[in-house]
């Protein structure tokens, strides 16, 4: 029986369903699957492997209700909710764990392992294997709001590229390596990984569905056509930082507008008790832009601030 349908497409077919990983206590999952007519890479887009993100299912389901099979190069994968069971519980980590699925990459098989680790082995077995390319869709979740980035890692030209032609309205970002990251993974696996991030506060911004359906769409374009990919690169220097996380929590009153530029020691905000007295000032690590803030104004230690 075939268990993978969306591995064995002809040439001009599509496929779309549920698809059930063989280690029955994981939750089904939704799969899209689209063969050109022409020879070519296998892309992989996946959304929602933080259950609280929204553009990125959006914009793959747009892409596969627009994908014209007559003028596609090779095979392209949607997995639009990659963390069912978070995606329903509106949470970024699995419920049953509480662990980020995307720090559980390439996960493990063992039974004795935790769900989240046993869904990472499952996807990145069945998916990521087979692909080329993977980009990897995200936003500020319920927590924070992020400014638009697509990034690649430290020495992968090729992704680099795809990054910079991707869309115009995106800031390129050179991403920390962080080991069980999904692209990060899928890079160290040898795949060109791009991931994204766009806006946030568990809102869906349909300026970010459309710049990521083109975006795809566009890089779909450019693996046959690399030509005039790089003719529209954006040739922005690229923002490359880390997350700060606070120390204390408390209401956060930010000093600082997304998108600002900052000095090493300029405040980005104050946190205040419940009765209004100072808990901590929070100040930038680093010089650079801040390209992501706190949503959610009520931190708890370690919660993320920023990202500068
Ligand atoms: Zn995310």
């Amino acid at each position: 029986m075939n268990n993978k349908p969306w591995a064995t497409l002809a040439p001009g077919v599509r496929w779309q369903g549920w698809w059930q990983p063989d280690d029955a206590e994981l939750t089904a999952l939704p799969v899209l699957a689209a063969r050109g007519l022409h020879d070519g890479p296998t892309v992989l887009v996946t959304g929602a492997v933080h259950g609280d993100e929204y553009e990125g299912p959006a914009a793959i389901h747009h892409l596969f209700q627009t994908v014209d099979l007559s003028q596609l190069h090779g095979r392209v994968m949607g997995l639009p909710i990659v963390n069912v069971a978070a995606y329903h519980a509106r949470a970024r980590v699995t419920p049953a764990d509480g662990m980020d699925l995307n720090r559980t990459f390439p996960g493990v098989a063992d039974p004795q392992a935790s769900l989240s680790r046993r869904l990472a082995h499952a996807i990145f077995s069945n998916f990521v294997q087979m692909c080329d390319v993977l980009i990897d869709l995200h936003s500020g979740g319920a927590k924070l709001v992020h400014l638009p980035l697509v990034g690649w890692y430290v020495g992968d030209n090729r992704a680099e590229q795809m990054a910079r032609a991707f869309h115009p309205a995106l800031h390129p970002w050179l991403i920390p390596a962080q080991a069980g990251v999904l692209s990060y993974e899928a890079h160290r696996a040898g795949k060109a990984a791009i991931g994204a991030e766009w806006g946030g506060g568990a809102r869906l911004d349909n300026a970010g569905v459309a710049a990521y359906a083109a975006g795809i769409r566009r890089l779909l374009h450019s693996l046959h056509q690399p030509t005039q990919a790089s003719c529209a690169s954006n040739t922005a220097a690229c923002i490359a930082g880390s997350y700060q996380e606070v120390a204390q929590g408390g209401l956060f009153v930010a000093a600082v507008e997304l998108g600002a530029r900052v000095q090493a020691g300029d405040l980005l905000g104050t946190l205040y008790d419940e009765l209004g007295a100072t808990v901590a000032q929070v100040t930038a690590a680093r010089a650079g832009l801040v390209a992501a803030l706190a949503h959610n104004a009520l931190l708890h230690p370690g919660d993320r601030v920023a990202y500068v």
